[in-house]
């Protein structure tokens, strides 16, 4: 039975992948069980689909899967770990950046009961400045608005059990960052540490263009604050109209010129502007709600049962998979 899987997503990695295999496999044989490494062809362009299939047809732990255009590297993830049928499934880069080593460690939390281990980079090595500072602050901005407790400086190296992968895999929305997901998840999460080497080959494959689709994609299905932001400008804005109307009143009350009538016509410009924010803000609150049922998560989702298989709704409890896997 296969123990553990990696999932390496390529896109145009003809160059990495050969070193790829060279370097990671002697490494991985250091396990204490079975293992495939599932290379996802994310439709490249350069020879890596006939790289796959020549690594594939040499070792049989090599598995592949070639996508039939490029869908960008988190559904080239989700591809994998569908097909994925180890315990533990590892997620990396083509371009030894998550050096297999770590994975080894993170296998070592895996059996000590972690169900997701995240991979930190303490440095990262000869990145340009706008690629580490953008990275930086979108995590920063990332937690922020999603109230997520996401490790900080985490990409998509990460573990997942079998129970995590298996729920992510039951989420069905379309944008994806699997990074948040599994974050959204629960479960018991811990953290490897390592310093992030450079590309062993080729350039990097993340355009300006991809990076900005993956952040996107990051915010919008796992945070609702930025819906929220209408509802808040219309109460400042009616409080700044009621502020100024007071203030015309108190003016003509006491019969202090003060600009006579075009004066009122600036907290009435903010009551307008106070109806229109707080009616966008009240349609926001619909449309928050409206994408939750589209996205159709689960209410919940169930670590563990005790004496207990079968639901009252007829579902079945998802099975428990069997935990001395992780010891043997
Ligand atoms: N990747 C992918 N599809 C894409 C872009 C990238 O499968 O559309 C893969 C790529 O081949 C690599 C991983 O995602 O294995 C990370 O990409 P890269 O190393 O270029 O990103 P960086 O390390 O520069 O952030
Ligand atoms: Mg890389």
């Amino acid at each position: 039975m296969i123990k553990y899987s990696f999932i390496i997503p390529a896109y145009n990695e003809e160059a990495a992948l050969p070193l790829f295999y060279e370097y990671a496999m002697p490494v991985f044989e250091r396990l204490d069980g079975e293992f495939e490494v599932i290379f996802v062809d994310d439709g490249s362009r350069d020879g890596t689909r006939a790289v796959i299939e020549k690594l594939c047809a040499a070792d049989r732990r090599v598995k592949g899967v070639s996508l039939s255009r490029n869908f960008g590297q988190q559904s080239a993830l989700l591809c994998g770990l569908r097909y994925a049928a180890g315990q533990a499934v590892v997620t990396m880069d083509a371009d030894l950046q998550d050096p297999p080593e770590v994975a080894l460690e993170m296998v070592e939390k895996w059996k000590e009961g972690y169900d997701v281990v995240h991979a930190r980079h303490k440095k990262r090595a000869k990145e340009t400045v706008f690629k580490r500072l953008s990275a930086a602050l979108y995590y920063r901005f990332l937690k922020k608005t999603t109230g997520l407790d996401l490790p900080l400086d985490c990409g998509d190296f990460k573990l997942l059990g079998r129970k995590a992968a298996d729920a992510v895999l039951s989420l069905h929305e379309h944008a994806r960052l699997l990074r948040a997901e599994v974050v959204w998840l629960g479960f018991r999460q811990t953290v490897v540490e390592f310093d992030r080497p450079e590309r062993a080959a080729g350039k990097t494959k993340y355009t300006l263009k991809k990076m900005m689709r993956l952040a996107q994609g990051g915010i919008v299905p796992n945070s609702r604050k930025p819906l929220n932001f209408p509802l808040k400008a219309g109460m400042v804005l009616g409080v700044g109209a009621l502020a100024g109307f007071i203030a015309l009143g108190v003016l003509t009350a006491l019969g202090i010129g003060y600009g006579g009538l075009t004066a009122w016509l600036f907290p009435a410009l903010a009551l307008a502007a106070t109806i229109l924010s707080l009616n966008t803000g009240l349609q926001n609150l619909y449309i928050a709600e409206i994408y939750e049922e589209v996205k159709g998560r689960p209410h919940f989702v169930v670590q563990e049962t005790y004496n207990l298989d079968e639901r009252r709704d007829g579902s079945e409890a998802r099975p428990v998979p069997p935990d001395e896997e992780r010891t043997e």
